[in-house]
């Protein structure tokens, strides 16, 4: 493998290369396609908001596809769908708001489903078309809530964080020598629709909001597009030598 590193090429860092995701219609998903396509990546961007979703398909490089990642037959009909796939991205996830005591057994499901569940169906359904090619890249999103991080209030959803942390060493062990890597995506706080929501959702927004930047080291929230340039170099072969890594960008929060 060579890099191209020539001062003035125009070739973008993930040329050629397909790449599936999942989340794509806002937030760090939505970032991401986008910054994947710049790099000259054929994206197939996938979610469950359609109306949202379609917005992608004004640029280029960029094919949207609904897919809702916790029904088995939807992922399997896709991959199906795919002749190559040379990078899953599993971004998609939910933020539950509690302790354990505030988690209820729906609660638990709900997010082991959605965060840790829909990852085991994806590389399931796309690693035998890697395997084949004898080369692919998967990058699940984590965050460092999980195993790096005790953060209040995130009960179920650290548990499911750090679950994919597990699932991304496992895979990234078990398959290293068929040309398989997995790393995963550790954010901190990262401003993205979802995170206003949450915002949002109490009696005081003003006091959440300023109670959110107060735990960020750099007094500010990660962008979705910071983040997505990390996933740009986790998906391009510039990170070839990389596998089997929690890649944390937190802003110095688990310091
Ligand atoms: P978001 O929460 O704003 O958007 C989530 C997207 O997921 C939406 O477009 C939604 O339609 C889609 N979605 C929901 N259920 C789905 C399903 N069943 N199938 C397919 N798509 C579905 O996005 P975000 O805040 O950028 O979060 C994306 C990921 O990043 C999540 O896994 C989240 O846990 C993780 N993360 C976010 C932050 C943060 O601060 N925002 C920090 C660390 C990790």
């Amino acid at each position: 493998m060579s890099l191209d590193c020539t001062a003035g090429s125009t070739m973008g860092r993930l040329e050629g290369k397909v790449i599936v995701l999942t989340a794509a219609a806002q937030g760090i998903g939505r970032a991401s396609a986008l910054a994947f396509a710049r790099e000259g990546a054929k994206v197939i961007a996938t979610d469950i908001n359609e109306s949202k979703l379609q917005e992608l398909e004004n640029y280029r490089g960029i094919q949207t596809r609904v897919l809702d990642v916790t029904k088995k037959r939807q992922i399997d009909q896709f991959a199906s769908e795919i002749e190559r796939i040379d990078v899953l991205f599993n971004v998609a996830g939910f933020v539950h708001h509690g302790t354990i005591l505030d988690c209820e057994e729906k609660d638990w499901d709900f997010s082991m489903n959605l965060n840790v569940r829909s990852m085991y169906l994806m590389i399931k359904a796309f690693l035998p078309k890697m395997l084949a090619q004898k080369s692919g890249n998967i990058i699940n999103m984590s965050s460092v809530a999980s195993s790096i991080k005790g953060v209040e209030n995130r009960c179920v959803y650290s548990a499911t964080k750090a679950a994919v942390i597990g699932l991304t060493k496992s895979v990234a062990a078990d398959f290293i020598q068929q040309g398989i890597r997995c790393n995963c995506v550790c954010p901190g706080t990262v401003d993205t629709p979802s995170l206003q929501e949450r915002i949002q959702a109490g009696d005081n927004p003003e006091e959440a909001l300023k109670a959110f930047l107060n735990r960020q080291k750099t007094g500010r929230f990660a962008s979705a597009e910071e983040v997505a340039l990390l996933c740009v170099y986790l998906a391009s072969d510039e990170s070839a030598y990389v596998t089997g890594n929690p890649v944390i960008i937190d802003g110095g929060w688990s310091l």
